[in-house]
C-alpha cells in the first residue's frame, strides 16, 4: 500500500515527506494506522548517527493508532483497536522472560537495526530503492506502520484522545518508570529531577503521583521551570544561578533521596552525585551525545554513605503494565500528561524539532 512518511537520508539534514510502499503484515505482525507519534530526542540521536541506524530510514518510535490488518497467527489484536506502538523485543530472552524487555538481548537489533529480525525491510520509496523500516519495531514518522504483536499495548478506551497517548510508549514511560520501577522510594521521600523535557516532567508527574514531599526540578529555561511546578514540582531550580548541590542543600540540608537525571550531559550527573543524601539513589535514563561519554565516581563517599548509581532503559518498564498505569493515573487526574504536548501536522516535523530545540513546546507530537 502506499503511504507517506518522513525519511531520513542523510546525516543531520532535514527529513524529506515522501510516498512510500509499504508491504502487507507477516505472520506475527499489525498493520497500524498512525493517528499521531511523539518526537523523541532519540529520534534526533539517530538522525545525526550518533546511533548509527542504517539510511535512509523512517524514524518514529512513539506511535498510537489504529490497528487495520493482522497477519497470521496474530490472536490478542484485531481491527478497529486502539493501539500504543511500544519498542520491540524478542519476548524469550531472560530479561523479557523477567518482564524487563528493555534489556532483551535483541534490543539493539531490533531497535535500531532499521529492518525485521530477519534483515528485511518493509519500506520502498517511489524509485523502487529499500528503505530502512521497523525502527523501534514501527518507524511511525508515516500515515502507516507495521509492528509486532507483543510491542503493541492495546489502549481502547482511555479517555485521553489517541492523539495525546503516543508519548506514553517511550519519553513518559521512561521518566515514569524510572521513578516507579528503578528508583521505588515511599511516599514522603524527595527527589532531584534534572531536565525539564518530556521525560524529566514525567518523572516529575510521577513522583507527585507517589506522594513524595519535596521534588526539585533543575531546568535552565524559565517557561519549563513554571510547567514543572504545575505538573508537582515543589521547588524549582535554575542552574544558572549558582551550583546545583548548593542549591539542593539550601532546601535539603542532608541531602537528596532520589536522583534523576534526563539530560544524558556527564557533569550534570556526576554533580548529583553531590545531592544525594545518606543510601541516596540516582539514575540517568537520557542518550548522551557521544558513546563514548563516561562519568567518574568519588569511591570513599559512595561507600561511607552507601550511594547507588544505575543506568536506566525505557524506565526498567514493562509497556504493557506501565502505559495502562499512565492512562489510570491521568484519568484519576494524576499524571497530566497532555499539559506537555503541542501537535504538529507530520508535514511540519522539522519545524516541530527547531521548536522542541528552541525550547518553544516541550513534546511535540505529530499527526499524521
Ligand atoms: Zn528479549
Ligand atoms: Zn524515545
Amino acid at each position: 500500500m502506499k503511504i507517506t512518511a518522513a525519511v531520513a537520508r542523510e546525516t543531520s539534514a532535514p527529513f524529506s515527506i515522501e510516498t512510500l510502499e509499504l508491504e502487507a503484515p507477516r505472520a506475527g505482525e499489525v498493520l497500524v494506522r498512525i493517528v499521531a507519534t511523539g518526537l523523541c530526542h532519540t529520534d534526533i540521536v539517530v538522525r545525526d548517527q550518533v546511533l548509527p541506524t542504517p539510511m535512509p530510514v523512517v524514524l518514529g518510535h512513539e506511535g498510537a493508532g489504529v490497528v487495520e490488518a493482522v497477519g497470521e497467527g496474530v490472536t490478542s489484536l484485531a481491527p478497529g483497536d486502539e493501539v500504543v506502538l511500544g519498542f520491540a523485543f524478542c519476548g524469550h530472552c531472560p530479561s523479557c522472560s523477567d518482564h524487563q524487555p528493555g534489556y532483551c538481548t535483541e534490543f539493539m537489533g531490533r531497535n535500531f537495526g532499521g529492518c525485521r529480525p530477519d534483515g528485511s525491510k518493509a519500506l520502498t520509496d517511489a524509485a523502487g530503492a529499500p528503505v530502512g523500516s521497523h525502527y523501534f519495531g514501527q518507524s511511525s514518522f508515516a500515515t502507516y506502520a507495521l509492528a509486532a504483536e507483543n510491542n503493541v499495548v492495546k489502549v481502547t478506551g482511555a479517555a485521553q484522545p489517541l492523539a495525546n497517548l503516543g508519548p506514553l510508549g517511550c519519553g513518559m514511560m521512561t521518566g515514569a518508570g524510572a521513578v516507579f520501577n528503578t528508583l521505588a522510594a515511599p511516599a514522603g521521600s524527595s527527589i532531584i529531577v534534572t531536565g525539564g523535557g518530556p521525560v524529566g516532567l514525567s518523572g516529575v508527574m510521577a513522583a507527585a503521583a507517589r506522594d513524595y514531599a519535596t521534588i526539585v526540578l533543575v531546568e535552565p529555561v524559565a517557561a519549563r521551570r513554571e510547567l514543572g511546578r504545575e505538573l508537582g514540582a515543589t521547588h524549582v531550580i535554575d542552574p544558572a544561578a549558582g551550583d546545583v548541590a548548593e542549591q539542593l542543600r539550601a532546601i535539603l540540608p542532608g541531602g537528596v533521596d532520589r536522583a534523576l537525571d534526563s539530560t544524558g550531559i556527564p557533569g550534570v550527573i556526576q554533580s548529583l552525585v553531590g545531592c544525594l543524601a545518606l543510601r541516596g539513589q540516582l539514575a540517568w535514563v537520557g542518550v548522551p551525545a557521544s558513546l563514548e561519554a563516561t562519568i567518574t565516581l568519588p569511591m570513599i563517599p559512595m561507600m561511607a554513605q552507601g550511594l547507588s548509581v544505575k543506568g536506566v532503559t525505557e524506565g526498567d518498564a514493562d509497556p504493557a503494565v506501565l502505559i495502562p498505569e499512565m492512562i489510570a493515573l491521568n484519568a484519576a487526574g494524576k499524571f497530566p500528561f497532555e499539559k506537555m504536548i503541542r501537535t504538529y501536522p507530520l508535514a511540519e516535523i522539522n519545524t516541530a524539532i527547531d521548536d522542541q530545540h528552541k525550547g518553544l513546546c516541550v513534546k511535540a507530537v505529530l499527526v499524521a
